[in-house]
């Protein structure tokens, strides 16, 4: 069968890729081919309002189940709200969003399919099917760890709970213990008896202990004057934060695509901007160039954001790890959303830099201390 695009994989990556190309040209002839039985598997998705940018507002706006005008973060040393939007998406919403839009346009969703394997021009499925694709794009999710990788970690629980649901977000909580490393709590408030809490956790380790997690979320939403009625979903995740140099995504024939392309933010492992950016340079006259350029931007903004997770791992003790956010959320919110967009300039690194823990750091004395990778 030939294609003008495969998708191997129907993650966040191709969902948004497959939603970017059929809104500029319905006509476009797609392949999706995802093992799970639904796209998208099992997350909420979250990003700051200003991390998608204009022309991609049309198809990524009807994936947002739910939108806040500002959210919150607490520290033992202070507390604020960031008036900046916050947005989050679901897995279910994009699964129900790609499959109408592919549908709508005959684009082929192949559901309960493996990929064997994945070529220039064609993508091989386990039953031996064969997939042409003028353009081919991998994108099958986080691989295999590298050595020099840290983790961000996390269970997240959605909880039926009765009691006062806060109004706004509240990406990070650091009043919680520290044990090996930072910690924090991140509550979504999605309806006014339903919740998403997760127990984070940025270490050296992969390994996750589900029971003790879940516990500490129910304790936390307790604590917090919520009384769980339900536990109606969770979800978990293991993200490799680089610190040392990884290959620098671009054009590539297939295309590696998504996290396993190293599309993401290094240091907050999240890949939603990125892969909508993506997406969108696939629309582009020339897509060679436009995702070239954007890997080139990215790739710079790269080389800053794993020194600091260098400077977090290694150089920071674990317990005093939350200082560098405490220290961080008291940046004016240009600075705060230029660090999650990753378009910060110097100004903007420079400001993140100077003054963080352990004694009031330069830049200088930061670039030495993390070398140059
Ligand atoms: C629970 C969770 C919550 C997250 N929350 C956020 C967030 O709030 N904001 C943010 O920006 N980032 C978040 N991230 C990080 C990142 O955005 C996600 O990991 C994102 O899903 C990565 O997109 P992707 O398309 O690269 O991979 P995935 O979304 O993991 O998609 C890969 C897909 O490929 C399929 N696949 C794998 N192998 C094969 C095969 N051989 N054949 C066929 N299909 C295959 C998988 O089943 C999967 O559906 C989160 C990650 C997790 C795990």
């Amino acid at each position: 069968m030939a294609y003008d695009v495969v998708l191997a994989g129907g993650g966040l990556q191709n969902g948004l890729i497959a939603l970017a190309l059929l809104h500029q040209s319905p006509l476009k002839r797609i392949a999706i081919v995802e093992q799970g039985d639904r796209l998208g598997g099992n997350h909420h998705w979250s990003f700051h309002a200003a991390d998608v940018p204009e022309a991609a507002a049309g198809w990524v706006e009807p994936l947002v189940t739910k939108r806040w005008p500002s959210y919150d973060v607490c520290f033992p040393s202070f507390e604020r709200r960031v008036d900046s939007a916050y947005a989050t998406v679901t897995s279910a919403r994009l699964d129900e969003v790609v499959r109408a839009a592919a549908a709508a346009a005959g684009a082929d969703v192949m559901l309960g399919r493996g990929v064997r394997s994945v070529q220039a021009d064609h993508v091989v499925l386990d039953d031996g099917t064969r997939l042409d694709g003028a353009l081919v794009v991998d994108a099958r999710g986080p691989g295999a760890p590298t050595p020099e990788v840290a983790y961000q970690k996390f269970l997240g629980l959605t909880l039926r709970v009765a009691g006062r649901v806060p109004e706004r977000p509240l990406i990070m909580d650091t009043r919680v213990s520290q044990t090996n490393g930072l910690r924090f709590v991140y509550v979504l408030p999605l309806d006014a008896d339903r919740v998403l809490i997760e127990d984070t956790y940025y270490d050296e380790s992969p390994v996750v202990d589900r029971a003790t997690l879940e516990q500490r979320i129910l304790d936390y939403a307790r604590g917090h004057g919520l009384e769980v009625l339900e536990i109606v979903g969770s979800e978990h995740g293991v993200l490799p934060l680089p610190l040392e140099r990884t290959a620098t995504p671009r054009f590539t024939r297939p295309l590696v695509a998504g996290y396993a392309g190293g599309w993401l933010q290094p240091t907050t492992g999240y890949s939603f901007p990125v892969a909508v950016r993506l997406a969108l340079a696939l629309t582009a006259a020339d897509p060679r160039a436009a995702v070239n350029e954007l890997a080139a931007r990215l790739g710079e903004q790269a080389v800053f954001l794993r020194r600091l997770n260098r400077w977090l791992f290694r150089s920071i003790t674990p317990e005093h790890r939350w200082r560098l956010f405490a220290r961080f959320y008291r940046l004016p919110e240009d600075v705060i959303a230029r660090f999650y967009a990753m378009e910060m300039g110097a100004i903007e690194r420079w400001k993140i830099v100077a003054g963080v823990p352990p004694r009031g750091l330069r830049m200088r004395e930061f670039l030495r201390a993390v070398g140059d990778a």
